[in-house]
């Protein structure tokens, strides 16, 4: 129960690797808010808050702090990864990953700082990807480039929030399974892309979600700026 009294927020928390992050974030004590476009019944509060919409994430921090009084933990995980070549891709599907992958970022993190600042004491963890911070991948131009800027984000929001004792990180897994990569590949890419991972398997949300833990927990008080790769060994090759 190390998160016990914090608050968190988890976005694109009901589905996947969000959703393993938000079971695993109250299973350490803390209070959880998820969000997504589409609401779902379960046990955290669910606010319907679109991550690229600045009023709808005014609305999902109304929702907590009315409930909760405090912030403490941002999960920036809300992400899409459409493939699309870049010969064909529209300047609409551009900007709809850059919205959903960097806007949203920017979005959740400006309207949590207040808060955070007042007292003196923050976690923000963005999930990036190895697709961009270590691999570039075709089909996902528009996606690369996005979580590659997550890493950038990530390195300079750490030094402008130090003074506040805001630590803020980054995760970027590998391939793991999620309700979004079953519509991305299929049954035999992924063992073919299983069989080129060093651990010889595809990783679990559940792997995310307990670095995510340790980086909101005070064990990794002073880790800030970094973007620690879960991938199974994939990138070291
Ligand atoms: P997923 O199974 O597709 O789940 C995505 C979640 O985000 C859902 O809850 C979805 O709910 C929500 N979401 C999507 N767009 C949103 C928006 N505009 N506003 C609010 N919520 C939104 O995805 P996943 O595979 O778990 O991926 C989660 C994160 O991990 C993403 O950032 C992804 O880039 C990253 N990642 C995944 C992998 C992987 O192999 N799975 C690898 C590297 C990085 P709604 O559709 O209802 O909005």
């Amino acid at each position: 129960m190390k998160l016990k009294g914090k608050v968190a927020i988890v976005t694109g928390g009901t589905k996947g690797i969000g959703k393993a992050i938000a079971e695993k974030l109250q299973a350490e004590g803390a209070e959880v808010v998820v969000c997504a476009r589409e609401k779902t019944k379960g046990r955290f509060l669910c606010v319907a808050a679109d991550v690229t919409s600045s009023s709808d994430i005014k609305k999902l921090i109304e929702q907590t702090v009315k409930r909760y009084k405090r912030i403490d933990i941002l999960v920036n995980n809300a992400g899409v990864y459409p493939s699309i070549e870049l010969k064909d891709m529209t300047e609409d599907q551009w900007q709809q990953v850059l919205d959903v992958n960097l806007n949203g970022i920017f979005n959740c993190t400006k309207a949590v700082l207040p808060y955070m600042m007042k007292k003196k004491f923050g976690k923000i963890i963005n999930i990036a990807s190895v697709a961009g911070f270590s691999l570039g991948f075709p089909g996902l131009v528009h996606y690369c480039t996005t979580k590659a800027g997550v890493a950038g984000f990530t390195k300079a929001a750490a030094l402008e929030f130090a003074q506040y004792k805001i630590n803020v990180n980054a995760i970027a897994p590998g391939l793991i399974i999620t309700p979004g990569v079953k519509d991305f590949m299929d049954k035999k890419e992924i063992a073919s892309f299983v069989k080129t991972i060093p651990l010889k398997r595809a990783g679990k949300p559940e792997d995310i979600a307990e670095v995510v833990a340790f980086l909101a927990s005070e064990e990794s008080s002073y880790i800030t700026g970094q973007t620690i790769i879960v991938d199974g060994g994939l990138t070291v090759q």
